[in-house]
């Protein structure tokens, strides 16, 4: 009976948030209370993003040492590389390591608006997986190291094979997980899962969801990532786009259904939603999904996504 719960609790679905950094204190002191009341759901971890070129550094800083030994939750770093002094990059390891954070998702970090491309600063790096190799030869393997990918390209390079070899590299460099750009294809997504198993990345895959608030901001992100929006969801939100209540039950569903069919699928045991630092559309959307399920333990820190994901 014991093993049988323990395999129950193995396959019911995990998920986690995603927040930003506010502009100011006072608005990651408004936060902190969010994400303690969203922690009651019982993500597996929640993640701090990082503003590319180290803006806010220290409120990124300050963020995940609360997150993580204040609120207890298991945090997520991200952490980009580029833009800015190495300096920064070392300070910002060794603030997550004091703080007791010990998952880190290395990121290049977007090019300024002004240069089209990224021109590594003298003696800093290039690319993730260079932020990946740096982070092994510093700590070896205390930190989990998340990288991210783009199941339908980027306007950079939207040649998604050479995307994925890209993405080996940054496994192979010492990356432990995978996290995607958003997207609403969840037929393309689950072929490029796929691809990426055939290509010999096996490391656990996390897909990125967003949930769909107003019609304006849905329309805005997937235009401004370059991704598809599936003709039924454009079927369905157009005709109510100006009824922010419809729009949000039926994105709810939409997005709902789309990560019912990625669990279905077997190939995804973990949801990660960019939350915007709203509670509401992720709310509703687990609760769609029956999430968190009724027997399950939030589970002790530290939670490992490659660990507990297992590998393929
Ligand atoms: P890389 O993996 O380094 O790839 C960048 C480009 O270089 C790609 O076009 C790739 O094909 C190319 N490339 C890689 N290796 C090679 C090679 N060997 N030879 C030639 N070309 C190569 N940005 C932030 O500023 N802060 C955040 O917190 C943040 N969080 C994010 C979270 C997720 C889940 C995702 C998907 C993105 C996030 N971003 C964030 C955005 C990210 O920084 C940008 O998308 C950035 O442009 C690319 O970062 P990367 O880590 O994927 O880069």
């Amino acid at each position: 009976h014991k093993l049988e719960k323990a395999h129950a609790a193995d396959s019911t679905p995990t998920f986690s948030f995603e927040f930003f950094v506010p502009k100011t204190s006072q608005g990651v002191n408004n936060l902190y209370d969010r994400m303690d009341r969203m922690y009651q759901l019982g993500p597996q971890f929640i993640d701090i993003t990082w503003n590319a070129g180290g803006r806010l550094s220290n409120l990124t800083n300050e963020m995940v040492a609360t997150a993580q030994s204040a609120l207890g939750l298991e945090t997520c770093m991200h952490l980009t590389c580029t833009g800015m002094p190495k300096q920064l990059v070392e300070n910002a390891l060794q603030s997550a390591f004091d703080g007791g954070c010990q998952n880190i998702l290395a990121l290049r970090g977007d090019p300024p608006v002004e240069s089209e491309k990224w021109e590594a600063v003298d003696g800093g790096f290039r690319y993730a997986k260079d932020l990946v190799k740096y982070i092994k030869s510093k700590y070896g393997d205390y930190f989990d190291i998340g990288v991210a990918a783009y199941p339908e390209g980027t306007p950079e390079e939207p040649d998604v094979d050479i995307l994925i070899d890209h993405l080996k590299e940054k496994v192979d460099a010492g990356g432990t997980f995978i996290v995607t750009q958003m997207f609403y294809d969840t037929d393309n997504f689950l072929k490029w899962v796929d691809k990426c198993r055939a290509k010999g990345i096996n490391v656990p895959i996390i897909p990125g969801i967003m949930p769909i608030s107003t019609y304006a901001s849905f329309m805005r992100r997937a235009n401004w990532c370059q991704i598809q929006i599936p003709q039924d969801f454009l079927d369905q939100l157009e005709p109510v786009k100006d009824d922010d209540m419809r729009v949000r039950e039926l994105g709810t569903q939409l997005v709902a259904d789309m990560c019912q069919k990625m669990l279905d699928s077997g190939k995804i045991k973990h949801l990660h939603f960019y939350t915007m630092n709203l509670e509401k559309a992720t709310v509703m959307v687990l609760e769609r999904l029956n999430l968190p399920a009724q027997d399950s333990a939030v589970a002790p820190l530290p939670w490992r996504p490659s660990l507990a994901l297992g590998r393929q």
